[in-house]
């Protein structure tokens, strides 16, 4: 049987989300976002991961510069938010990760396995929120 990758349950309407050591976050938070049809909402957390691809934007170039860092990180706060792109969930996730020595890095979350604990505060708004490709920025913004 398939592992699954998160646990939650509902305290008057937050869910509680535990994702599993082994994890992705940003996935463990699509399937979350598919399996109950979440259409809007908010993220907020914290845990432990074995490694984080974080992504910068350069405006001024409109590109993305991926790094990845291979190491145990606190997740010393992670938040989000939930909306739509083409039927289908689009999360936007930022963190700020603690290294061994006490320093942090954070920015825009890609992707981060859970090696320990994942506990997050799911806020499901009704919605719906779309996401729109704007050639000015270069990003996907918000459609109301
Ligand atoms: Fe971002």
């Amino acid at each position: 049987m398939e592992q699954k990758m998160y646990t939650c349950i509902d305290q008057n309407g937050t869910l509680i989300v535990s994702v599993a050591s082994g994890c992705e976050i940003v996935a463990a938070l699509e399937r979350l976002c598919s399996d109950l049809d979440l259409q809007a909402g908010e993220i907020t957390g914290l845990g432990a991961i074995s490694g984080a691809t974080l992504r910068f934007f350069d405006p001024r170039v409109k590109h993305y510069v991926d790094k990845t860092f291979e190491e145990q990180m606190e997740i010393a706060n992670l938040t989000g938010n939930i909306s739509r792109s083409e039927g289908k969930p689009y999360l936007h996730v930022h963190a700020c990760l603690g290294r061994a020595d006490y320093t942090m890095i954070g920015g825009h979350l890609l992707r981060a396995v859970v090696r320990g604990a994942c506990e997050l505060f799911v806020r499901p708004m009704p919605g719906p929120v779309g996401r729109r490709f704007d050639p000015e920025t270069g990003l996907n913004l918000y459609e109301f």
